[in-house]
């Protein structure tokens, strides 16, 4: 169910210099499989030809997509644009990690037509750092972040990381204060999870590690929000803040909105008209399906009518764009639900939207189960 906007392309360059251990995004550390990656996203791609409308936003994330070099970066490109048409105004995303931005690399990202970097900072503090065992130190940061504006460019995002344990809320503050002194477009603030298979969750499973309590967890994001918000940003999303509308990644956007996306290369996962399907989770795996001929999908899954429905109320309910009342209206209580949500502060409603409150983001994962509960 495509709702007639421009697609979105992602690329997962699944490649890191070291693994961080709380992270369970795909990449390896071996960097001699680039080659084959890259010869993988070539036949991928042309599998692909003519079956998206023009995109108008790519996304390279991982992994650590800074860490290819200006060879690698230009074939990457080449090949998107050999096989894809794009619109003259896409946005164009990099992930990037403090230590790899020199001067020469971000010339090569200008020249490639990166518009838009995202920058891995996570801390300003050198031993929240080195407890995340992050590769960079918060000077390195401070210097890239100085470099990224001398090189013109105007659309920088910053990733920074809270809900660890022995992080104060001083820290924290003083962390995004630090960040605000470069004005950053956009910052995404997450809070840490921990999945199983990570080093950090075997840890935690183990007792030998601790998260935010409940309430913490309840302060630090309040505290960001407010913080924020009195700065000029737009809280458009759980973990999101944009210094304009106009600064709102119109990529991760599509995710929450249902438009499709094309997602090449290793674990990535794309989605079209109420199919998503994801690739084989392996660089190996992934190479090999396609010098066989074949497409590297793992799986798929087609949303029903039902499923998409609640998907949308899920994803609404984690913008501030909120749900469209209609989504919901045949609810039999949803007269009664929807006045103790707007009573209780958690949902304003507007424009014929249900629109979560600072409050309402809070528990933006359960407001769905009220309007499911038939
Ligand atoms: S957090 Fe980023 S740099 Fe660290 S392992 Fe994950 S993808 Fe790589």
């Amino acid at each position: 169910m495509s709702n007639g906007e421009s697609p979105g392309l992602y690329i997962h360059v699944p490649f890191c210099r070291t693994k961080c251990p709380y992270c369970d995004f795909y990449s390896v550390t071996s960097l001699s499989l680039i080659p084959d990656w890259l010869d993988g996203l070539r036949k991928e791609a042309v599998f692909y030809k003519d079956h998206f409308a023009a995109f108008d936003s790519i996304y390279l994330g991982g992994g650590t997509p800074t860490l290819l070099t200006e060879h690698e970066l230009a074939a990457l490109m080449d090949c998107l644009f050999n096989n894809f048409t794009f619109s003259p105004d896409t946005e164009i995303t990099i992930e990037a990690n403090p230590d790899d931005i020199i001067l020469d690399k971000l010339g090569v990202l200008r020249g490639i037509g990166v518009n838009r970097i995202s920058l891995g900072v996570q801390s300003f503090d050198d031993k929240e750092l080195q407890y995340l065992r992050r590769r960079h130190t918060a000077p390195e940061s401070e210097l890239a972040l100085e470099r990224i504006r001398a090189c013109g460019f105007t659309n920088v995002g910053l990733d920074l990381m809270y809900g660890f344990e022995g992080q104060t809320e001083a820290g924290w503050v003083q962390t995004i204060k630090r960040a605000l002194d470069f004005r950053p477009e956009h910052l995404s603030c997450y809070q840490m999870t921990l999945e199983e298979g990570t080093p950090f969750g075997k840890m935690l499973a183990e007792g030998r590690m601790k998260l935010l309590g409940e309430e913490e967890e309840r302060e630090f994001f309040l505290l960001t929000s407010r913080l924020l918000e009195k700065e000029g940003y737009i809280h458009y999303e759980i973990s999101n803040f944009a210094m304009g509308k106009e600064y709102i990644s119109r990529h991760n956007s599509k995710y929450w909105r249902h438009v499709p996306y094309l997602g090449l290369g290793p674990a990535a996962h794309s989605f079209r008209e109420d199919v998503r399907w994801w690739n084989l989770g392996s660089i190996e795996s992934y190479c090999k399906a396609l010098v066989d001929g074949k497409l590297p999908v793992a799986g798929s899954e087609t949303l029903s009518e039902e499923q998409h429905r609640l998907e949308s109320l899920y994803l609404g309910f984690r913008t501030s764009a909120g749900v469209d009342l209609e989504l919901v209206r045949n609810q039999p209580r949803f007269d009664m639900i929807l006045s103790e949500l707007q009573e209780s502060g958690l949902v304003q409603v507007h424009m014929g939207r249900a629109i979560p409150t600072r409050e309402g983001f809070l528990v933006a994962d359960s407001l769905p189960l009220l309007f499911a509960d038939w």
